[in-house]
């Protein structure tokens, strides 16, 4: 494929700070970006050449924003995968959109899995607190229930311990939502998390990152240690997974891998986001070609950066209030700061992140 010249223009479906990033790594090709959001003061729209605002739902809007742009991508994957049918007809869609069809829903996503031979915890689609039960008793407890759709953060989850009683916690999971269609999953009793982030090229190539540790509190990602303290040959391991993972799916762009180490060393899947991912973001400061500027050029056609990484990084999450701190932090020779541009601080909100440095081993 012929690579995008300097000067075109990536339409961005989605503000938020993966978006801002983005844009920033685009600029620094010599692209220009279009947002498409939903207000001016949102994280990439702030940073952005061209922006759109409007719902995911004006086809109007889309329409003008797919005249307007050289290749389409989107930074988070909750932007519904319908509307974007017409788009795909008028503008390269990268990754394509069924791949976010299969990235949206918990359920399609561990049966992708399952199809392609990857092991998952344990899981059942559940519609119903009569499901539930039923699902209860050939997985086991505990168990985690989970909307199948728009869940994020571990928002829209539900733990089922050795008592719960399964109609309260579909009742849980269903409250304040018009229709809910949910996932079971066993909780895996897991030794870490780590995830792992690979590139893929329109023509195939790819680049996978290290592997890397993950901590979170309440759902919410706090750190990221980069590498993953892991064995060399667990860490391979979950590279070729990942790659293998995005060749399957065809993804042009990045795929994210989250995983779970199992105290007996084994590998399982939990989640796939096939867009920059927050578990990433280290690579802006440790590697000479970061996760944004990967993304850019695998949907722009160029050819992918090299991956290593030239220190060993931990990077945290600036979550809410944590935020106040940026004065102390900005002051810090050892620390980069990376702030996202929200105005508004709440409970739970990515604001920005810090990461360290140190020498590489
Ligand atoms: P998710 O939204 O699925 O990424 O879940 C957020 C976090 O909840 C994960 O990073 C894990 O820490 C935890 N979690 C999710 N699913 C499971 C599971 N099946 N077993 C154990 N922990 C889980």
């Amino acid at each position: 494929m012929t690579p995008l010249p300097p000067g075109s223009v990536i339409g961005i479906l989605g503000g938020g700070q993966l978006g801002r990033m983005t844009v920033v790594a685009a600029a620094r090709l010599g692209y220009r970006c279009h947002v498409f959001c939903q207000r001016r003061d949102e994280p990439a729209a702030q940073v952005s050449a061209l922006a759109t605002l409007a719902p995911f739902e004006d086809e109007a809007a889309l329409a003008a924003f797919a005249a307007s742009v050289d290749v389409v991508t989107f930074e988070f994957e909750n932007v519904p995968a319908l509307p974007l049918a017409p788009l795909a007809e008028r503008v390269p869609l990268r990754p394509h959109p069924s791949i976010l069809e299969i990235a949206q829903d918990r359920v399609r996503e561990k049966d992708f899995l399952a199809g392609i031979g990857v092991s998952t915890a344990a899981y059942a689609p559940v519609d119903d607190a009569t499901a539930l039960a039923q699902a209860l008793e050939r997985i086991g407890r505990p168990a985690l229930l989970k909307t199948a759709r728009w869940g994020y953060d571990g928002k829209g989850q539900v733990a089922v311990g050795a008592d719960t009683d399964p109609a309260e916690a579909w009742a849980a999971l269903a409250a304040g939502r018009a229709q809910t269609s949910g996932i079971l999953e066993g909780t895996v009793d897991f030794e870490r998390e780590i995830s792992v982030i690979v590139a893929r090229g329109p023509g195939g190539a790819t680049a996978a990152y290290d592997a890397v540790e993950n901590m979170h509190v309440e759902g919410i990602l706090l750190r990221t240690v980069a590498p993953a303290p892991i064995p060399a040959a667990l860490a391979d391991e979950a590279q070729a997974l990942a790659t293998r993972i995005a060749a399957a799916l065809d993804v042009v762009g990045l795929l994210a891998v989250e995983i779970f180490i199992t105290r007996d060393r084994r590998l399982l899947v939990n989640e796939l986001a096939p867009r920059p991912h927050n578990s990433g973001h280290w690579t802006i400061d440790a590697c000479a070609v970061s996760q944004f500027e990967q993304f850019v050029r695998a949907i722009a056609g160029l050819t992918l950066g090299p991956t290593e990484r030239h220190a060993n990084a931990v990077m945290e999450n600036l979550i809410g209030a944590d935020v106040a701190r940026w004065p102390e932090l900005a002051a810090d020779p050892d620390a980069r700061l990376h702030l996202y541009g929200k105005t508004e601080v709440r409970p739970g909100r990515k604001m920005g992140h810090v990461t360290r440095l140190s020498p590489r081993t």
